[in-house]
């Protein structure tokens, strides 16, 4: 078992309950560490919570929609209630949406900005008196849309490229106390993508066919980077965007 240095760490997995988020909750369960799992379904936050149970760490579920500014503040009024300092964010909640620009609605703005930008600056914020005096670390997703332009998801793009400028500017502002660092994936197979593979009616195959390495990723190959920028074992880098995407970006 490949080890990061993070048993007894305590922290927030955003967006914990499913694909990336819950893959990084496995790994650092397993290893000894705390985490919060935040999410808006109760009962995917439930049945998450029994499959972590094995690991030799703990974890809870909080209840929240990250994309207000009161459910930001209620992860942080229950994270704040024992007094134990955080080691770790990571900021996994966000959605996808494909759309041409002439099809976009205030409310697909709203509701895009709100989940990936405004749930990832707030939650950030509200949980900031929170953190641990030594070694804490941030991790925010964004996604190689950030990265590069890509077909129908200006709007995403938009979102996530916020993310990236975000990171950047907040690991100057927390150094040297917080590391702040961003994981940019290409087409990872979660829930996200089928349903993005439903909606868009195309094949895995189709989307698979563009990665240099033939396939699109697995949720534990990024959640296994997220660990290692996490851990106190990588404590030099802050404000470094990082791209897990089968080569998609090197072209
Ligand atoms: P996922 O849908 O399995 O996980 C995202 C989780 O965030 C879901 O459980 C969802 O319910 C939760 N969430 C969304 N909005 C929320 C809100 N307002 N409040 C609370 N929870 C909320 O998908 P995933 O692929 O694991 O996505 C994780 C992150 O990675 C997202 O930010 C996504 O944009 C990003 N990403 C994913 C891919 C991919 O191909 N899967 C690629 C690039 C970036």
């Amino acid at each position: 078992m490949i080890k990061y240095g993070m048993e007894g760490k305590w922290g927030v997995i955003s967006g914990g309950t499913s694909g990336i988020g819950l893959a990084v909750a496995r790994n650092l369960v397993r290893e000894g560490a705390t985490v919060c799992l935040v999410g808006r379904d109760a009962e995917k936050g439930q049945k998450a919570l029994a499959e972590l149970e094995s690991g030799e760490g703990e974890a809870l579920y909080v209840q929240a929609d990250l994309s207000t500014l009161e459910g930001c503040r209620k992860v942080a009024e229950t994270v704040g209630k024992d007094g134990k300092k955080l080691d770790f964010l990571v900021n996994s909640a966000g959605l996808y949406q494909e759309k041409t620009l002439q099809d976009i609605t205030e409310d697909d703005y709203n509701r895009l900005m709100d989940g990936n930008v405004k749930s990832t600056l707030f939650l950030t914020q509200q949980l900031l008196p929170h953190f641990a005096d030594e070694g804490p670390s941030i991790v925010n997703i964004a996604s190689d849309a950030a990265l590069e332009g890509n077909y129908g998801c200006s709007l995403y793009a938009a979102a996530k490229g916020a993310v990236v400028a975000f990171t950047r500017a907040l690991a100057l502002d927390l150094a040297p106390w917080i590391r702040v660092n961003c994981v940019c994936p290409g087409d990872v197979d979660t829930p996200l993508v089928q349903k993005q593979l439903e909606e868009g009616g195309y094949s895995l195959e189709s989307m698979a066919s563009v990665y240099p390495l033939g396939r699109i990723g697995r949720p534990e190959e990024v959640a296994h980077v997220i660990c290692s920028i996490l851990s106190p074992l990588n404590g030099f880098m802050t404000g470094s965007i990082v791209p897990v995407d089968g080569g998609l970006t090197a072209k």
